[in-house]
């Protein structure tokens, strides 16, 4: 009797793992519970044009959410890119609840070309086509690719981005107000440990393009944030520490590894951000950094004419903090020149 009721509790152990626990397919690649397996997912556009996005998938051992975490949808942005490079090492499957989906490079070929925004291959911005076009150029047929082959394997997704070549940035996490998932976001977002928090109201409707990754991701019903880490291509330890570690308290957040998270910092969230724009083309002058108070009225910069004639003082128009701002000479005319975060009513 004993050998029977063993053998029945074994066979429902056996069937709930099963159950729990089919291997994860991804592209063709099967990875098993416990497993790491990385490897290229080919892209070939009709043009002809083709690319690659390199993935790991970390497969825990045992049942539970799928994450996936991407970099490099700006090929210049590296401090992601590097940050990812070293996640994986941190990452031991058979301690692993669920699976882990690393993205590495998104825009390969704006890696590879040091461009930055857009993709060299056709001058397109990858987080401005979103859901992609699978008949479109090869930019069109990566956010294809990711919005469908991708996004429907996560249950939770997180883009990392940092300050392209030309931007000083303060780091932050953003995430959209959309529904349910607003609150899943909120506690991601907190997770990550960040000093700001950029909460959007951005409205995601059916009949319109979602342009970026994470306002896609939102649309499929998965919670998402965009983090912004790092800038001007600049590449330092403290920054990949500080993402890895703000999405390692994610993964815990979300029980997909044991261990508390780390009690986050108390974050200033902030709902009103304006842009402040370029009205010539010539060279810009600031001496203000990421992070810096501004009030409004104050001269925040200058903008002059390749004869070193004055065109225009930058002037912001609210109290509040610089989160990123152009730190590079060059200015074209309709440009952003400040992305002004304004302090919470
Ligand atoms: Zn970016």
């Amino acid at each position: 009797m004993t050998k029977v009721i063993l053998l029945i509790i074994l066979c429902t152990c056996y069937s709930f793992v099963s159950a729990q626990q089919p291997v994860f397919l991804l592209d063709g690649h099967k990875v098993k519970a416990g497993e790491k397996l990385s490897f290229n997912m080919q892209i070939r556009a009709s043009s002809g044009d083709s690319t690659y996005i390199p993935v790991t998938v970390i497969r825990g051992s045992k049942p539970g959410p799928v994450l996936g975490i991407l970099a490099g949808i700006h090929g210049y942005e590296y401090p992601p890119i590097i940050a990812l490079q070293q996640l994986p090492a941190l990452l031991d499957p058979t301690r692993i609840s669920g699976t882990i989906v690393l993205v590495h490079i998104a825009n390969v070929s704006a890696f590879l070309g040091r461009s930055v925004y857009y993709n060299p291959v056709d001058h397109k911005n990858l987080n401005r086509v979103f859901p992609g076009n699978k008949n479109g150029t090869i930019t069109d047929c990566i956010a294809w690719t990711i919005s469908h082959e991708l996004f429907p394997r996560f249950n939770y997704f997180i883009d990392v981005h940092a300050g392209d070549a030309n931007e000083d940035l303060h780091s932050y996490v953003g995430y959209v107000v959309h529904g349910n998932q607003t609150a899943s976001a909120k506690e991601m977002a907190e997770a990550m440990g960040f000093d700001w928090i950029m909460r959007s109201e951005r409205s995601i409707a059916d009949s319109l393009p979602t342009q970026y990754a994470t306002s896609e991701a939102v649309a499929q019903d998965i919670p998402a944030l965009a983090i912004e880490c790092g800038k001007m291509g600049i590449v330092t330890q403290a920054e990949t520490e500080k993402i890895n570690s703000g999405l390692i308290n994610v993964m815990r957040t979300l029980r997909l590894m044991s261990g508390a998270p780390s009690p986050a910092n108390a974050p200033i969230e902030i709902t009103k951000r304006v842009t402040v724009n370029s009205e010539y083309t010539g060279i810009f002058y600031s001496d203000y950094k990421a992070g810096q108070l501004v009030r409004k009225g104050m001269k925040i910069g200058y903008v002059t004419d390749f004869f070193g004639k004055h065109l225009q003082d930058v002037i912001s128009p609210v109290d509040g903090f610089v989160v990123y701002k152009v730190s590079t000479p060059p200015i074209s005319k309709g440009e952003l020149l400040f992305n002004l975060g304004q302090y919470p009513d």
